[in-house]
Parts: C-alpha cells; structure tokens; sequence
C-alpha cells in the first residue's frame, strides 16, 4: 500500500509550495523509498497548454508531449525523473471525464454530483499515478489556497482519502507563511493561524505545517504554530529565505522533516543517504565570477514565465562555477531604434527565448542580427531560433521582409512555415508538435562538440518550422545546419561557425536540464560569455 503525502497551501499563492513538495519527495527518495510527485492544478482548463504564461507563469513540456504546469518541472529537476500527463491532474479533466461517462450512461437513474461523483473520478487519478509508478510514496500538491473555490473537491477528495487508506498512510503537510512586519521583525502566526482553521472547516487537520519566513522561525513562532494548529512541536518546519532553492532539502532535513514524515506515516527507514546531493547544492551556492545575459522577451514582467530557462542557466552556472545575472529586455524596446541595441552591449552573452505573436517579433529579428555582427554570443530557443533565421534571410541572404508566416502570412520569403500536417489544425490546444523526439547531429560542428553524441532527444512545443526550400541558399551565405530529426524532414539546430558563439535549437532544451547535469546549449553560452566578458576587461584595461 503506498504511503500518501498531501501538500496544501495557505495565506497566498506564490510561497513555493511546489519546492517543499519537490524537496520532501527528493529526501524520501534518498531514504531509499520509489517516490512519486504530482500536482492538482484546480483550474478548468484541462491542461497549461492555452494559458498565458504572464498571468500563469511557463508551461513545461513533458516528454510525452504533455503541456504542465510549471511545478513539474520542479519535480523534474528535483528527482530527475520524466514526469507525464498523468501527473498532473486539473479540474478540467476531471469534470469533462465526469460528464463524459454521465453521456455514455455510467450513472444512469442517478444524479450526478461533485460528492461522490467527482471526488470518486479526482481519487481515480490520483490512485492511479501510484498504480503507473509502482510508487512507496506519493507526495500529491493541491495548487491554489486553501479557501479557494476551485480546490474545494479536490481538498474534499483528499479527506476522503486519508479515510480510505488510514491515517498512518495518509499525511497532510501545509505550507503557510509567517511574514514579519515591523522593524524587529516579531514573526506573525495569525495568517498561519487562519489558514490552520479554514483547513479544518473542510475536515482536514494537517500533520506538518512547513512555515515559509524570511529569517528562520523564532521558538516562540514554533511554540504559537503548534498551539493553534494543534501540531506538535517538532512537526512545525522552518522554511526561511535561502540563496539557491536547492538547499531546501537539506534545510528541510535538518529541521527534521523527515523523522516527523516517517513516524506518522510508520516508516521505519529514516537515514538519508545524500550520495552527490550535497555536492551539487553546495555548487549553486558562493559563486562570485558574474556573467550578464540578456533576456530578450515579450513575457519579462514576470520570472516565471521563463523559469525553466533561468534553472538551466543555473545548471549550467554552477556547473561552471559562476553566477549567472539575467537581465530581462522586452523585446519591443529594439524596435526602429538602432541605439537601444547598444543596451546589449552591457551584457555577455543574449538569449532569446520561446514564444509566439508579433508583438515584439521584429525587436527580436533585429537582436538576432546585432549579436551575430557584433560577435556577441547568442542562444536561440524555438521561438528564438526561428527569429534569427529569419533574421539571417533579411540581413546575410538579402531576402526582404523575409519572415515566419505565424507573424506575416504574407510575407514573399516564408523561411519559417507550417509543415503540412499543421494546415489542417483547428483546434489550438495540445495540438502542436510536442514532447520529445530524437535528433540526429552532424559530426564536426558546434552542436557535435557540445553534446558529443549522435543523438539526442529533446523536447519540443511549436507549431511552424524552418522551410527547407531556403537551404541552400542559407548554406551557401554561411549558415550550418547542424541538428534534423525525422529523417531529416525537420531541422532543429542552426549556427554560425567563425563566431564566437551562435547556435540556436527548435527544440526546447531547457525542459531537460538537471542540476548537476546542466544542457550543453547552455554550457556553451555561459563559456562564451565568460570569453567575452574576459576580452571586454582587457579592452577596458588597456583603455
Ligand atoms: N511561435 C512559434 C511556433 O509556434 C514558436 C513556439 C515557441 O517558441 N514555443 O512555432
């Protein structure tokens, strides 16, 4: 019988609760037990695939082609484990495989209700993620706040649950926060208090409260938690401020979250066996030497709408022992404004991200040009990589106005297109080319020496592609295809040999960098950068 870990969020939205259900599943893991991680996402759309990632923050990509909310990532990156659509689990789906069964006439006679009806249907998926992966343990977190509309039958289903499978394998962990107002920085409980109670007043008492603060929690804090949320004292966890999010689970452990899981769940191997753990967060922590990159995008207000590129770049940071600075430039300011390209010179290295539409576009396009004039190192994703094609038609090849056809239908050089298969799509949702595919590198380019493999897989979310009818005329002005999947009917990667750096991917290879594993795209920019950072100090110098 699995053991089930329930997390619940309370006060606001935004505290991290997908990192303290990543690092619980990630300690579990080392103590040697098959751990499961899967998120509730409480809205009506049935998957991430059509919503604004500036209102909602990034859709990650599953390799099953699944479009997720983006705290599977963070599971991702924590148990280095492929996740799939099962794993998350929304009220859109719930509610249409509810109301489909209703049509083929599952519930005939009967009145069909979100008690038993739904909360049956929400108990099915999440008993099924145990099923697909033979888990020990399941940590399950529920999106949202606890009080929201939306989460009350997904909350209801989890009471449901712990008396189904029995308080000693059921537990419920909430994740709260305790702000500090005042100069002195006196820790309020009340938030957590209140969410405490709206938690119970649906029948839910929780086991663990994690409690998010700036500094570590005060005993007094501690003592106040436990009181009135009727918890014992050491399963009250502080979760403070740190510099890198994967100290987490060491902070967790030594807060002792993992004594206080395996008592109430009746788990008798306790010892966390950390392996290369420690040595991969302490590489995330103290590095010194900056490199700048330049972000430029059309979803800049918010970090999140890009957070699996800022954890690859991370990755790739550590791993090279520097630290990273993202400098976040809305892609529009470059338009018809050749001076303001001059902001880039600040920087090291550019990155120019996924994305779709026109605002912004010929921003971009310009941007792609400018770095690869100027020598500035240049990683293109997707959306990214389909601009500085076009970017390279218009400036290197002299075809005019040449453009995707996604941002001018018209354009006389359609160097970016749909393929055949896209035209007849109507429907937008989970439609484009998604998840992973393998891609085949050609030996003797950059591509070749930053993965040193033949093939590699990688994940993908887009709906045009570069036109091969352009080619040999991109080829013939300097262009290097290095990267085609599907027999070649696809090309994935680009770049421009006599620079310093200048590669860009269809795919997406951020949705598979690991901490301690960084993606070699990334590698690869950050090395660049630091080249260049070096050369513009020693012009400086020389000054
Ligand atoms: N808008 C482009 C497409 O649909 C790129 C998508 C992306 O960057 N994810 O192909």
């Amino acid at each position: 019988m699995p053991k089930w870990i329930f997390v619940t969020g309370g006060v606001m939205s935004g505290l991290g609760k997908g990192i303290v259900a990543a690092s619980m599943a990630k300690l579990l893991t080392m103590t040697g037990l098959k751990v499961s991680a899967a998120k509730i996402d409480p809205y009506l759309n049935v998957d991430a695939g059509t919503l604004n990632p500036m209102a909602h923050g990034e859709v990650f990509v599953c390799d099953d082609g699944s479009e997720c909310d983006m705290d599977l990532g963070n599971y991702e990156r924590f148990l280095d484990k492929p996740l799939a659509r099962y794993h998350n689990i929304t009220s859109g789906q719930v509610y249409s495989q509810v109301i489909k069964d209703e049509r083929k006439g599952k519930y005939l006679g009967q009145c069909v209700q979100i008690i038993p009806h739904l909360t049956n249907e929400i108990k099915r998926c999440i008993r099924l993620v145990a099923e697909m992966d033979n888990a020990d343990c399941v940590v399950i977190e529920c999106g949202g706040t606890v009080g929201d509309i939306e989460s009350l039958p997904f909350l209801e289903a989890l009471r449901q649950m712990r008396l189904e499978e029995g308080p000693s394998n059921t537990l419920f962990v909430h994740v709260t926060l305790v702000p500090a107002l005042d100069v002195v920085g006196e820790q309020k409980t009340k938030p957590t208090q209140h969410s405490v109670q709206e938690l119970r007043r649906i029948g839910i008492q929780p086991d663990i409260i994690v409690a998010r603060s700036e500094k570590p929690l005060t005993k007094e804090a501690k003592s106040k938690i436990a009181l009135f949320s009727s918890v014992d004292l050491k399963s009250v966890i502080s979760n403070p401020d740190v510099e890198s999010i994967y100290s987490v689970p060491e902070n967790l452990a030594s807060e002792g979250i993992v004594s206080a899981i395996c008592e109430k769940l009746q788990l008798s191997n306790k010892e966390i066996h950390w392996g290369e753990w420690k040595k991969i967060s302490e590489s995330f922590i103290g590095n010194k030497e900056e490199v700048r990159i330049a972000m430029v995008g059309k979803y800049t207000a918010l970090a999140d709408s890009y957070v699996s590129i800022n954890h690859a770049l991370a990755h790739a940071g550590a791993q090279l022992g520097l630290k990273v600075k993202v400098g976040w430039i809305e892609a529009e300011c470059f338009e018809n404004q050749e001076e303001s390209c001059k902001e880039l010179e600040k920087y090291h290295g550019v990155l120019i991200p996924g994305g779709f539409g026109k605002r912004g576009s010929e921003g971009k396009i310009i941007v792609a040009n400018y770095c690869r004039e100027k020598g500035i190192p240049y990683l293109g994703l997707c959306f990214g990589f389909q601009l500085a094609l076009a970017s390279f038609a218009r400036y290197a090849c002299g075809l005019e106005n040449a453009n995707s056809t996604e941002l001018d239908p018209n354009t006389p050089h359609p160097v970016i297109d749909l393929l055949p298969e896209q035209r007849e799509i109507k429907d937008l949702g989970a439609t484009m080319r998604l998840g992973a595919h393998e891609i085949n590198l050609i030996e003797g380019t950059l591509a070749f020496r930053l993965y040193q493999k033949k093939v590699i897989r990688e994940r993908h979310r887009h709906r045009y592609e570069f036109n091969q009818n352009y080619r040999e005329i991109f080829e013939r002005n300097g262009m290097v295809f290095s990267g085609f999947s599907d027999e070649g009917k696809r090309v994935e990667i680009m770049e421009i040999p006599n620079h310093p750096f200048y590669l860009a991917t269809q795919y997406h290879a951020e949705f598979i960098s690991r901490p301690g594993k960084a993606e070699p795209v990334f590698l690869g920019l950050l090395e660049a950068s630091l080249k260049r950072k070096y050369a513009m100090h020693a012009i400086t110098a020389r000054v």
